[in-house]
């Protein structure tokens, strides 16, 4: 019998449920034990081999999502994304990865992959060809982002799969910024799909979370892998991130809508000169943005005219939050070349078109109408006196 696939928002609400036979809840219950009888089950159930009763419930939901067999939960992004890392990366091997990337991810690779003999090299740029350009006998794994951080730039998802299978190269997708709810990589032939689920998958900046999305073969390879790095989620915070994905679809789906808006105001608006959104059609890749993502996100940056102080204006807003985290139900802003940039010179950030006037902004689901008055007021207040000077 064929069943009728669910929509997103059924998926996010009842897929990888744990059903509660005892007392016949509305909700999960939660299984915080950590110890369980080796009844019939293929591994021992235990936190660290991935296999509680909660963490095997949402990754059925996360699987389902990405349109993908299976996923795995870790403690953080970043140990999703190490753990893909270390299960296909040995010494001798190379890695491909795309020149804007997470600042996270640079420092780990950076870091870490000379201590383990594994080779890597940034993209000149993150066109097909540049990838391309990249390739070495000896590559064995490409690690591509889009939309990235914090210019929202679009790779060609599926040019850079089509490249990779071509020369047998596995290929990761960092897709936090997108969401399983814009973005979908595994109908575009990328093999593993990695999320900060911290960002649209909590949605409230309150749980640190990583996922992965993939086919049986790569989970099970990554899962053997990872229990030896101990880097699974805590049951507690699963049940958690049960509960926000829930409304994951109406939240990503509100901020598609406000970023949409807030891109075509800021772009108008006398004080500002360049807004970076994949949803406007003056984005250099707006046209490969619509064949990939279903929306466009709430992820957008601005620079500022060089009359408005950039650390005044972040100062003086009242309810968008100068934080450093994104994706939350609230709108947060940042300074790029303070924050996440803050380790380049002015001139690398130049190169990478990241100036110190760049403002980065995650747009939450208020009304967009008082996150208009509270830009408003704010590079009022962060005019710099000119024309007081002048009187
Ligand atoms: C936050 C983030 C990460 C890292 O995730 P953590 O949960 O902080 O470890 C990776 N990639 C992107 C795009 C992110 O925004």
């Amino acid at each position: 019998m064929k069943t009728k696939k669910l929509g997103l928002n059924t998926v996010c609400v009842h897929t990888g449920e744990v059903e509660d036979l005892t007392f016949k809840g509305a909700i999960s219950p939660i299984y915080l034990s950590t110890s369980y009888e080796f009844d019939e089950v293929d591994a021992l159930r235990y936190p660290r081999n991935f296999n509680t009763p909660n963490q095997e419930a949402l990754c059925a939901k996360i699987a389902a999502l990405e349109h993908t067999e299976a996923a795995l939960l870790f403690g953080s992004g970043m140990a999703a994304l190490s753990a893909v890392f270390m299960a296909f990366l040995k010494s001798g091997d190379h890695l491909v990865v795309q020149n804007t990337l997470y600042g996270g991810a640079v420092n780990f690779i950076r870091q870490e992959f000379p201590k383990f003999g594994i080779e890597y090299t940034f993209t000149e740029g993150y066109e097909v060809d540049d990838f391309a350009a990249a390739i070495k006998p000896n590559t064995k794994l490409i690690h591509i982002e889009t939309p990235s951080n914090p210019l929202l730039t679009i790779t060609d998802i599926q040019g850079v799969a089509n490249l990779a299978k071509s020369r047998g190269i596995l290929t990761v997708i960092d897709n936090t910024f997108a969401s399983p709810v814009n973005q979908n990589p595994i109908d575009f032939g990328i093999d593993i799909v990695m999320h900060s689920a911290t960002k649209y998958m909590g949605g409230h900046s309150d749980i640190l979370a990583g996922a992965l999305a993939a086919s049986h073969q790569y989970i099970d390879i990554i899962k053997d892998s990872a229990k030896n790095f101990g880097g699974n989620l805590s049951d507690f915070t699963v049940w958690m991130l049960e509960r926000s994905m829930k409304t994951m679809g109406i939240r990503v789906k509100a901020q598609n809508r406000n970023a949409k808006k807030m891109a075509k105001w800021l772009s108008n608006h006398e004080l500002v000169t360049q807004v970076n959104y994949p949803g406007l059609k003056s984005h250099p890749q707006y046209e490969l943005a619509k064949t990939q993502m279903k929306g466009f996100g709430g992820m957008l940056s601005f620079e500022l005219k060089p009359e408005v102080d950039p650390l005044k204006f972040m100062h003086a807003l009242k309810y968008i939050k100068p934080v450093g985290s994104l994706a939350g139900v609230e709108s947060t802003i940042l300074l790029p070349a303070k924050t996440s940039h803050a380790l380049l010179t002015p001139d690398q950030r130049a190169t990478m078109g990241v100036s110190d006037r760049l403002i980065r902004f995650s747009v939450g689901i208020e009304s967009k109408d008082d996150l208009m008055d509270d830009i408003s007021q704010a590079l009022e207040k962060a005019l710099l006196n000119v024309e007081l000077q002048k009187q």
